[in-house]
């Protein structure tokens, strides 16, 4: 595992532990090169995702589609393919804390506030978007909320880091 804060591959598991009853396994490591210490969790890879779209179908989740939607609102901006990757990989791992089911309009919530971290424009895009193929009540009130929240906020262009240094 990469120290998320000088980069070292190097670690030792300093401590584990069982949590989400018993489905996930929290494991703090230290980093063997800056003594830095950060957070993984680890579950099964296969353990399903669904999503529950507003018409109430429900359908795999797919990674991909995450993916493809960001790069689509992220043309022309900084914003590279390994940064859209970690982010995507980000948004997996909220929806998955809240599995196994997940209303499609939490996906969007999820990856708008990513975006909103990562780049104010794509942000601005990727909710024009979405808005407009899933018109649910619930998401327009929760992107002003969001949007409020962002008011004020310097748009900071950060990665999303999936590991959580704590
Ligand atoms: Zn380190």
């Amino acid at each position: 595992m990469r120290c998320p804060w000088c980069g070292n591959g190097n670690d030792k598991v300093v401590d584990s532990r069982l949590v989400e009853d018993g489905d996930v396994i929290r494991r703090r490591r230290e980093c063997l090169a800056c003594k830095r210490r950060y957070t993984t969790y680890e579950r099964l890879a296969e353990a399903p995702l669904w999503v529950v779209k507003s018409s109430g179908v429900r359908e795999p989740f797919d990674r991909t589609k995450i993916i493809t939607g960001v790069k689509s609102a992220s043309k022309n901006r900084p914003i590279n393919d390994d940064q859209i990757e970690e982010l995507a990989l980000a948004v997996e791992e909220t929806l998955r804390e809240r599995g196994p089911e997940v209303e499609s309009s939490r996906i969007g919530m999820t990856v708008l506030s990513s975006l909103q971290r990562l780049d104010g424009v794509a942000y601005i895009r990727f909710a024009s978007v979405y808005k407009n193929f899933d018109g649910a009540n619930d998401f327009q009130k929760e992107l002003g909320i969001l949007e409020k929240s962002a008011t004020g906020r310097a748009s900071k262009a950060r990665g999303v880091k999936r590991v959580k240094p704590q």
